[in-house]
């Protein structure tokens, strides 16, 4: 057996989504002339509330271009040091946007108002960098799948209010946070002067994120995109995957978080773990405890058929997703009961 849980990312389109492709309406989107992508961008906006979505090849892409939108060289902006804007975008920030971070120690990649509150550098006090922007990430990817409490985000918001920063949200998993907490996208929408989501982790697509933000915004975001090399031709065909997995695939993630819990009360249970961290979405990220060497473990697990990740810092990854069986599932089970009975 064979079982990849090293991300959510690792997922082929489902026999619906290819038949939904295949069958997709297509056009030049660099002339906005791609029905489908036009159609994904209208629904999805609608969905949140925002006034306009542009249709990106990443959620990297989407995130740097939001970025560049809301900031000028020079400027700081704020997040948690989990960040993947900060850890995965390849310096993208200073490369792309000439802006520093200012990152905060949150909770498994969650901050607060009070922690911003006390980064953010007086619009007066010239010889520090101006602060311009606040960007949060919902759930929390190097966090382990966290989920933020809307009632801090409103607070936040608030706080960017105060003192003229502009607050973008980082959901690439934001469709896993709705599902636990059962919030409306349009909540999301009301609060966030941009919103990235992606639609290749859970929701089980190949490739696509969009960016939501105000007309104007993607006014800008259209010519940013372009000058990032993200302009593409007939994306309709991957703008259909997305569209049918708004429609099909969404209501699945519950069912990856069901399976990350079981995963964690195994592990939690096994005498060669020190530690779970808690499980909230479709993450699971553990450490060993320090007899056991974690690239040991994960080539042992290797040979049984079981893919994860590293995170370093002594900790490891899985992350549960809609191609990982009900058959697959039973065998990582055992086989994590059966090495802890062996040891
Ligand atoms: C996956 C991810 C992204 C986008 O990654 P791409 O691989 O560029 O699509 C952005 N933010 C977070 C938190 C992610 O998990």
């Amino acid at each position: 057996m064979q079982v990849n849980l090293i991300s959510d990312t690792v997922t082929k389109p489902s026999k619906g989504m290819l038949e939904a492709m295949f069958s997709a309406a297509v056009g030049d989107d660099v002339f906005k002339e791609d029905p489908s992508v036009n159609a994904l961008e209208e629904e999805v906006a609608a969905l949140f509330g925002m006034e306009a979505a542009l249709f990106f090849p990443s959620g990297t892409m989407a995130n740097q271009t939001a970025i560049k939108l809301h900031t000028q060289p020079g400027e700081q902006l704020i997040c948690d040091h989990y960040s993947h804007i900060y850890h995965y975008e390849g310096g993208g920030v200073s490369f792309n946007s000439g802006v520093s971070c200012r990152l905060l120690e949150g909770d498994r990649g969650r901050i607060n108002a009070s922690q911003i509150a006390e980064a953010i550098n007086p619009a007066d006090f010239y010889h520090s960098p101006k602060t311009t922007l606040v960007s949060l990430e919902n759930t929390t990817n190097k966090g382990g799948g966290a989920v933020y409490d809307f009632k801090e985000i409103l607070k936040i918001k608030t706080l960017c209010e105060e003192h003229h920063l502009a607050l973008h949200l980082d959901g690439a998993r934001l469709w896993n946070a709705l599902e636990v907490t059962k919030e409306q996208p349009k909540e999301y929408g009301a609060v966030f002067d941009s919103i990235s989501v992606c639609f290749s982790k859970g929701l089980g697509c190949p490739v696509g994120s969009l960016l939501l933000s105000s007309k104007e915004g993607i006014n800008k975001a259209l010519r940013f995109r372009k000058v990032f090399g993200g302009g593409m031709r007939q994306s309709g065909y991957l703008a259909a995957a997305a569209r049918y997995a708004l429609k099909h695939h969404r209501k699945d993630l519950r069912k990856d978080h069901l399976r990350a819990s079981e995963l964690a009360s195994v592990l939690q249970q096994s005498n060669f773990v020190a530690r779970v961290e808690p499980v909230e979405t479709n993450i699971v990220i553990f450490a060993l405890k320090s007899e056991f060497g974690e690239q040991d473990f994960i080539q042992r697990m290797k040979a049984l058929g079981i893919l994860m990740i590293a995170l370093g810092r002594g900790k490891l990854r899985l992350v549960t997703h809609r191609d990982y069986t009900d058959e697959q599932h039973q065998y990582v089970l055992t086989t994590l009961t059966k090495l802890n009975t062996n040891d």
